[in-house]
């Protein structure tokens, strides 16, 4: 080593907006850093900590070499439904900025300086303080890049939307979309423009950050991609999925590690299933479905005959997260036939070889999930860009399908049911299990060595032990 070369480890600190959907692959990447011997702090919310807990499916190493530090969001009881999301944003910000900037220094006091800063856009004064440090950031974006393109259009001004009945769209990289396929918030009619106003604000200072990532991979969105890298510098890392499911490096990373609900057991029971024959449902960690679309559901699960796997999280734990509550009469009718959980662990479920389709929101985690797992889906998109995904997943990728929404505004038992014998039992289901598997194979690849994910996370690692 020359003479007053650095021969500490570079350091990273991650920090994620403070949501299961966020933390998961974050923390994913977090623990690739670490595999490339980097040293990472990991950063949540003082609530958010005390929720967390260690899941139980598997311990990774890699997580025991994860600092972990809190700091408070303003909020360390948790959020109140009341809190409006703008009211929330605003006291993370101001009583982020400082408690960020607290924490950086205490780490320099403790020989422990930061070399990067990998920040969440949804928090953009994360690129502020980085900035003002003279700390290079990098933003992590945790949606699709499809979903980037159209928010940063929208931003741009050259994608508008003001017409309720506007057909189709034509954006640059993107097939033909109806207003269906687009982010609930970019529609003319979002009864959420604080949530408009918080994606949006992604790209506010993103011209800040060195490094741009997107947890994608370039084969699954290249068209995406290519319309935006005259603007944007767009480094695809995905699926951040743990390492055992992607790639033969860690055989024991085989859950993201931190949950904030506790997981249920449900594999021995899946062990007993004929292989393909379970249909595995899951809306996510936020999404709260109506009375109506929960009955839809329970009801078509039991008259589709096959045996099921449901993640019903119940409404307020941890405090502030909405829920969802079974049909009454549900649980007597279902006999055995079907396990009904409050959480599980999603990844061992996935690739257990019983599933035979996963029933989904189309959060982009799950997508991403179902995708690299070879698993087919339904789709029951619910907001947000849970519509987009949706829309690639039936029609680009052709992993599944998309469940109509009826005259009244739901999905009927009846179409989640065909949906599910169309995909399980039909003709159209054969194509579909064929390119599920030809996209397992190709997320899979992205991410081994020399994959085009595996090279841009090199390209990152090699660029901070170089400077
Ligand atoms: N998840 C899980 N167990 C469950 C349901 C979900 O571990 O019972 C995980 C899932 O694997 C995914 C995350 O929670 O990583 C949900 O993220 P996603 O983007 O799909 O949806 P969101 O919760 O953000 O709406």
């Amino acid at each position: 080593m020359e003479k007053g070369k650095q021969t500490r480890r570079p350091h990273v600190l991650v920090f994620p907006y403070p949501t299961q959907g966020h933390i998961n692959p974050m923390l994913q990447f977090a623990k690739c850093l670490t595999r490339e011997l980097l040293s990472v702090t990991f950063v949540t919310s003082t609530f958010v900590t005390q929720s967390l807990r260690n899941t139980s499916s598997a311990k990774p190493l890699l997580l025991q070499s994860i600092r972990f530090e809190t700091i408070s969001d303003g909020f360390d009881n948790g959020r109140s439904r009341k809190d409006s999301i703008a009211f929330y944003l605003e006291k993370f910000k101001i009583t982020g900025q400082v408690a960020l900037t607290e924490l950086i220094a205490r780490l320099v006091a403790e020989g422990y300086p930061v070399n990067c800063i990998v920040y969440d856009p949804l928090l953009p004064w994360i690129a502020d303080v980085s900035e003002n440090l003279e700390i290079p950031s990098a933003a992590f974006f945790t949606q699709s890049c499809a979903v980037f393109a159209l928010y940063f259009r929208y931003h741009e001004g050259s994608l508008s939307i003001c017409d309720e009945k506007a057909e189709t769209m034509e954006v640059p990289g993107l097939p033909m979309l109806g207003l269906q396929d687009i982010p609930s918030f970019l529609a003319p009619s979002n009864p959420y423009p604080a949530h408009l106003d918080l994606l949006l604000s992604q790209f506010s200072n993103l011209d800040k950050a060195q490094y741009l990532f997107v947890n994608s991979f370039y084969e699954l969105e290249e068209e995406a991609i290519v319309s935006l890298m005259g603007r944007w510098p767009i480094k695809t890392i995905g699926p951040m999925v743990p390492s055992a499911f992607t790639d033969t490096m860690d055989p024991s990373d085989r859950s993201f590690g931190l949950s904030l609900w506790e997981e249920e057991e449900c594999l021995v029971w899946l062990d007993t299933k004929p292989i393909g024959s379970v249909v595995y449902v899951s809306f996510g960690s936020l999404v709260g479905l109506d009375e109506t679309t929960m009955s839809e559901i329970a009801w078509g699960l039991l008259q589709n005959q096959k045996p099921f796997l449901w993640v019903v999280r119940p409404p307020g734990v941890p405090q502030g997260y909405m829920g969802n509550e079974l049909p009454v009469g549900f649980v007597d009718e279902v006999k055995g036939r079907g396990l009904v959980v409050e959480w599980c662990p999603q990844l061992e479920v996935l690739s257990h070889q019983s599933v035979g389709c996963f029933v989904t929101h189309c959060g982009w985690n799950s997508t991403l999930e179902g995708l690299s797992l070879g698993v087919p889906l339904v789709a029951i998109p619910q907001w947000t860009d849970q519509l987009t995904n949706a829309k690639y997943v039936e029609d680009v990728w052709r992993v599944g399908l998309r469940a109509r929404v009826n005259d009244m505004g739901f999905v009927s038992r009846g179409e989640l049911e065909r949906c599910i014998r169309e995909i399980m039992d039909g003709d159209r289901g054969v194509e579909i299990k064929k390119n599920a598997a030809k996209w397992k194979i190709l997320a899979m690849m992205a991410r081994e060595i020399s994959g085009t994910s595996h090279r841009n996370i090199e390209d990152f690692v090699g660029e901070l032990l170089h400077t």
